[in-house]
């Protein structure tokens, strides 16, 4: 039996996958690879005059010269890529109930963007997702930061005057507790553990897939053989997205996966946000006394009008009725959605 087939059959017997990932399920979409000396982002941060080419993410050096870091974030910055046929893999895996976690080196949130849920992701390294002054930890918006970004200027929080940056984990800073804590309940319950595109070299990230029990079966998707992978595990040398691709052929989700792909080159960030302000407007146009019905009933179409844009930015992929069956099998767990978040951002 290939390496494939025994695979598919595990996935096709309802068993979860964890991934374990890093800068090689990214690259397809275009995102630079940290760690490549020729095409690497260390190599094209020489413009940027550093001391050394990881001081850009050294918290000591940020705090005497931010302005390298947010050269870089302006370049990375979420918004600009899209997701890969792998993330979508691990969404189509999420939305039939065959994910576990998603444990992540990556700060590009591609995973989000492809549609994974919070509650399964762990980025080891942090992320874009959310901003926080480093000194009083006061958290700013990213429409704020990207505003100041915008402007060319240094994001510097309400509060106390000090550095806003993204939650990513900087040389210096502590990963995040959430990490450790997760992985602590998850070891134990990992069923398919699948390593994909990492050299794995950044510990003690590098060191999960090893503390995996022998039950387990490991697989391995890379350019190159890494880490302690051997017989036991199922290894392909191969590109992530043409794996992620195979599998899906193999399972029949291949149009699952190109229907995702199609509706993902929605800016997703970007529409929200676009709505949200339509949203605050419309709502700014609530009357203050009453008494004016048809006013009333013409603001309520309005956010009716605009409740069902969200809806359709949010879930592009919402399951038809065929597929309702399939999504009850989903995870309990109920995130408030996108109209309750707005609607307390609103009031
Ligand atoms: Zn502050």
């Amino acid at each position: 039996m290939t390496d494939l087939k025994t695979l598919v059959d595990l996935i096709k017997q309802k068993k979860k996958v964890t991934f374990f990932q890093g800068a090689g399920i990214s690259t397809g979409a275009g995102i630079p690879d940290f760690r490549s000396p020729k095409t690497g982002l260390y190599s094209n941060l020489k413009k940027l005059n550093l001391p050394y080419a990881e001081a850009v993410f050294d918290i000591d050096y940020f705090r005497k010269n931010p302005k390298a870091f947010y050269t870089l974030a302006e370049e990375l910055y979420p918004g600009k890529f899209n997701p890969t046929d792998f993330h979508y893999f691990i969404r189509i895996l999420q939305d039939k109930g065959l994910l576990q976690r998603v444990y992540t080196q990556n700060i590009d949130t591609l995973e989000r963007i492809a549609g994974v849920k919070d509650e399964f992701i762990i980025e080891a390294h942090g992320s874009f997702s959310a901003n926080h002054c480093i000194e009083c930890k006061h958290e700013m918006t990213i429409s704020e930061i990207k505003r100041i970004m915008g402007d060319k200027k240094i994001p510097k929080c309400g509060k106390c005057k000090g550095l806003v940056k993204p939650d990513i984990v900087f040389f210096g800073e502590a990963l995040p507790v959430k990490l450790f804590d997760t992985w602590e309940k998850d070891c134990d319950e990992v069923e398919i553990g699948i390593v994909a595109g990492t050299s794995l070299t950044v510990y003690p990230f590098a060191s999960l897939p090893s503390e995996l029990g022998q039950n387990v079966t490991r697989v391995l998707v890379n350019n190159e053989k890494v880490g302690d992978f051997d017989d036991d595990d199922l290894i392909f040398i191969d590109n992530c997205d043409s794996f992620a691709r195979k599998v899906c052929r193999e399972l029949g989700w291949e149009d699952l996966l190109s229907g995702l792909k199609k509706s993902g080159k929605v800016e997703l960030g970007d529409e929200i946000e676009k709505i949200t302000e339509e949203m605050k407007d419309v709502l700014s146009d609530v009357p203050s006394e009453k008494g004016n019905t048809k006013q009333e009933d013409k603001v309520e179409d309005k956010v009716e009008d605009k409740v069902g844009k969200v809806d359709k930015v949010a879930d592009p992929t919402k399951p038809d009725t065929i597929k309702q069956e399939e999504s009850e099998s989903k995870s309990e767990v109920k995130e408030p959605s996108l109209l309750d978040k707005l609607k307390n951002l609103s009031l």
